[in-house]
């Protein structure tokens, strides 16, 4: 059986509490939705997120977490804080936070076992830059991502993995069809013994997934959902992106 589909609203570093009113219309007009929704906010907003999907079918996550579980890391949130606040996800390893922050694929798979131990469903990011693309290398990148990014003892409950090519995010521009399933096929392949059953692993495709184009991606194979920055800010667009899955 094919794993449930998940629609991932990353909101980055968007939103304030009178955004709030989104998802009270988001929860309002998706009461039973056909796939787990998840949203991911800034930090800030979980715990008042919290209070207006209790109860409901919207789930919550953070966009990254520390390796360790406390201590002296000004400015940084260990994966039990999240927990702690209501979050069941943690986005790690997303391409802004690997050129931002230089992380490598080793404090992506650090920062993904504390998720574990905490509890937390790691949504682990893998995606080729244009020049990587560009010289043929996109599924050797991914192959080794994947191998560098993955702790031990992930398995498909507490591990995503979210193709999104560095050079679709927040351009409007996307891979064809053909690219998405090509890799979408290898990352089901390559994880294969990494992670206990392969085959129901959710694989997210992330980078400018949009209303108009969500339905086209959904229907690939190995597409088990979708990471959506932009058009996850409003509840109107995510829940066009929510009704295609
Ligand atoms: P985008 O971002 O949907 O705005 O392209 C996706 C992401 O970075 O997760």
């Amino acid at each position: 059986m094919a794993p449930r589909k998940l629609a991932a609203g990353n909101w980055k570093m968007n939103g304030d509490l009178a955004a709030l009113a989104e998802i009270d219309a988001l929860v309002a007009a998706h009461p039973a939705p056909g796939c787990e929704v998840l949203i991911c906010p800034p930090a800030v907003l979980l715990h008042p997120m919290k209070a207006r999907v209790d109860g409901g079918a919207i789930a919550l996550g953070g966009q990254d977490c520390h390796a360790k579980a406390s201590g002296a890391h000004t400015g940084d949130i260990a994966a039990a804080q999240l927990k702690g606040v209501g979050a069941s996800y943690v986005i790690l390893g997303h391409s802004e936070r690997r050129a931002d922050h230089g992380e490598t694929d080793a404090v992506v798979a650090a920062k993904a076992a504390a998720a574990h131990a905490a509890g937390l469903t790691a949504i682990i990011c893998v995606g080729e830059t244009e020049a990587q693309r560009d010289r043929e290398e996109t599924l050797t990148v991914i192959a080794s991502q994947l191998d560098g990014s993955i702790p031990e003892g992930a398995t498909a409950a507490n591990t995503v993995i979210a193709y999104e090519p560095v050079w679709a995010i927040g351009t409007g521009r996307t891979p064809t069809n053909d690219q998405i399933a090509e890799v979408h096929a290898l990352m089901r392949e390559r994880l294969a013994g990494k992670v206990g059953d392969a085959s129901q692993v959710r694989l997210l495709y992330g980078g400018s997934v949009k209303p108009d184009n969500a339905a086209q991606i959904f229907a690939l194979p190995h597409v088990d959902g979708a990471l959506v920055g932009g058009a996850s800010l409003k509840a109107a667009d995510f829940g066009r992106i929510i009704a295609a899955l």
